[in-house]
């Protein structure tokens, strides 16, 4: 019999084509709650805190690829260089500079996508198109050889109008397409749009998403007052 969390997976994993990538964020959950959606084979987890993924890494099989999906100071990267998967919310050069350092330090390359800021809130972190071209426009990647950069990141406006998150999903589609065409048109590990969370990913899609991060309608509601 099958446990609620592997239902809410293969329930997700039914209704979305084969080529989107599902990543469960498990921000707040503990290691047991993880588990559960590993014995029933699903490997790729997002966290969003340095502090809770560190804690729960070692804790857990070692074939997990572990998503950092939320912001990352560069004092911290140390910290995860050696293991995490992808960093999906990079959002300076800094930090740019700084993964490629403490990858290199850890003898590998880190898969990265650079995160723009889509939604109308303040808060929410990431570049500016202009800041993104710059950079690539420069020859800075070349000086970064172990950093692998697979494409863009976003998130939307928490709202329940559907015409405004259409707007931000079509318009980080549209960064990721310009940057493609621009600056990695012969880079075939550009590909990725991650975009769509538990209330918005359908529409996600729709718009072009190539990887959605769902918490809440896998693990069910997080009962903290963390709100990202
Ligand atoms: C928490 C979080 C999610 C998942 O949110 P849900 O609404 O629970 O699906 C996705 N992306 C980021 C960056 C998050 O912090």
């Amino acid at each position: 019999m099958m446990n609620d969390i592997a239902q809410n997976i293969e329930k997700v994993l039914n209704e979305i084509p084969d080529n989107i990538q599902l990543v469960a964020v498990s921000k707040t959950k503990p290691v047991e709650v993880i588990k559960e959606a590993y014995d029933a084979g699903f490997r790729i987890f997002g966290e969003n805190r340095v502090q809770e993924l560190i804690e729960k890494q070692p804790q857990l099989p070692d074939d997990i690829r572990w998503h950092m999906i939320g912001h990352l100071q560069t004092n911290k990267v140390k910290y995860i260089a050696s293991f995490v998967d992808m960093i999906e919310s990079v959002d300076s050069l800094k930090l740019l500079n700084t993964i490629n350092k403490e990858a290199e330090k850890a003898n590998r390359q880190i898969d990265c996508l650079l995160q723009f800021h889509i939604a109308q809130e303040e808060s929410k972190y990431g570049f500016r198109i202009e800041e993104v071209e710059e950079m690539l426009s420069s020859d800075i990647l070349k000086q970064l050889p172990y950093i692998r950069l697979k494409g863009v990141m976003g998130m939307g406006t928490f709202t329940d109008d559907q015409n405004v998150l259409i707007a931000e999903f079509s318009y980080l589609k549209s960064l990721y397409d310009k940057l493609k065409e621009n600056f990695f048109g012969s880079d075939s590990a550009f590909k990725e749009v991650s975009m769509g969370m538990s209330g918005d990913y359908k529409l996600a899609i729709r718009e072009g998403s190539t990887m959605i991060r769902l918490g809440t309608s896998i693990f069910g509601r997080r009962s903290s007052c963390q709100i990202v």
